[in-house]
């Protein structure tokens, strides 16, 4: 792939000409849902092999325009990330991790042979667009700002070959508490047909293709009156793996936290690298290993297996009530959700949101 070029962190900014009003953000921070509006700005940034990554700058929120023959819309040269910002009650802005979701892209970027952003425009380009847009950043309760950085090729060519020309992108979204009525359990269904990712495949990337694949099998969970959908191994189709966007941990009645170990065809989620840490720092026994689905079945059943839950920045962490497939169900949905996930979840939280010192120096302001 191609390598990174030097950072120019100056970036133009053109304010919007028709920003919303006070009123009109007021009335859509009081209730955003989850990936429904999006902030006044956004920020582009351009890259070619002769200049590298240029041109950037914050403009007025809009529609990109785009070759047709963009390569991004015909082999699906696409990724991107997703990350957030939390307002602390001093009124400061700060995001957690951001270097983990940077380092990310860039492995992203590898994978589906595109440009890597350096690191440090990353960053940068999350402050940059904070700072026309901070007063999209909600300072109640669990609410937050939710960037989706993003990167498509956009070199205007036919030939089956990697993009020389691509497009990175910040949006920002505001998001409320992903559950209205409170943290609930949710029930989540074993994808048994189909597979999410391939033994060296891009499973491990954070590319829109992923996702495409799993938007079938997650409408086969709806359908069943489940959320989420859970993917095995591709190989053997023995071993959990993830949910379509989020991971998964199992704790034992015993007080051992297990997740999969990072497989290949697995997304590394930093809110997972986390939830690890803070498991380990309460002197908890951690083990990152193959996790069979009949472990899962026979522990929930016999009780071994108290609590179990998902993870990601959108939902921070969700209990998993109960966990359905062609002809089975364990676990109890209206069984209340697990001591550990609960606490874990809180300590996390109380973290981002400045409420906890910050003795890992996760956050960073922006
Ligand atoms: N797995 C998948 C497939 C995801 O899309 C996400 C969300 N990015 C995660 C796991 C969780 O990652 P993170 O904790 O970094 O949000």
């Amino acid at each position: 792939s191609a390598s990174a070029s030097q950072p120019s962190t100056a970036f133009r900014v053109t304010p919007s000409s028709s920003p919303r009003t006070a009123q009109q953000r007021e009335a859509i921070l009081a209730a955003p849902g989850f990936g429904n509006h999006f902030t006044d700005h956004m920020v582009a940034i351009e890259y070619d092999k002769e200049q590298g990554w240029h041109g950037a700058e914050v403009r007025p929120y809009g529609p990109l325009q785009l070759d047709p023959a963009a390569a991004v819309l015909h082999y699906g040269q696409e990724i991107f990330e997703g990350i957030k910002a939390y307002r602390h009650a001093d009124g400061s802005i700060w995001t957690f991790r951001p270097e983990a979701n940077g380092k990310r892209l860039q492995r992203s970027a590898n994978r589906l042979a595109m440009p890597e952003l350096p690191v440090e425009l990353f960053v940068e380009s999350l402050r940059q667009l904070v700072a026309v847009d901070h007063e999209w950043v909600s300072g109640v309760g669990e609410n937050s700002l939710y960037f989706r950085p993003f990167m498509i090729a956009n070199e205007a060519f036919l030939g089956v070959r990697a993009a020389q020309k691509a497009a990175y992108y910040v949006i920002a979204s505001p998001a409320g508490p992903y559950f209205a009525k409170g943290v609930a359990p949710v029930s989540i269904w074993l994808s048994t047909d189909y597979a999410r990712a391939a033994k060296g495949g891009t499973g491990a990337a954070k590319c829109g293709g992923n996702y495409a694949a799993s938007l079938l099998p997650q409408q086969k969970a709806y359908a069943q009156g489940c959320s989420q959908v859970l993917f095995l191994d591709p190989v053997e189709g023995k071993y959990i793996e993830e949910l379509g966007g989020m991971n998964v941990f199992l704790v034992y009645k015993n007080g051992t936290i297990v997740t999969p170990a990072l497989s290949g065809s697995i997304l590394e989620g930093i809110t997972r690298e986390s939830i690890l840490q803070l498991a380990r720092d309460r002197g908890l026994k951690v083990e990152e290993r193959k996790i069979s689905i009949d472990e899962w079945k026979q522990g929930v059943t016999s009780g071994e297996i108290s609590e179990v839950f998902a993870c990601g920045t959108a939902a921070v962490i969700t209990p998993i009530g109960e966990l359905k497939g062609e002809g089975f169900s364990v676990g109890d949905l209206n069984a209340p959700a697990g001591e550990v996930t609960m606490s874990l979840r809180k300590e996390l939280t109380d973290i981002q949101y400045g409420r906890l010192p910050d003795r890992h120096n996760w956050l960073v302001k922006l």
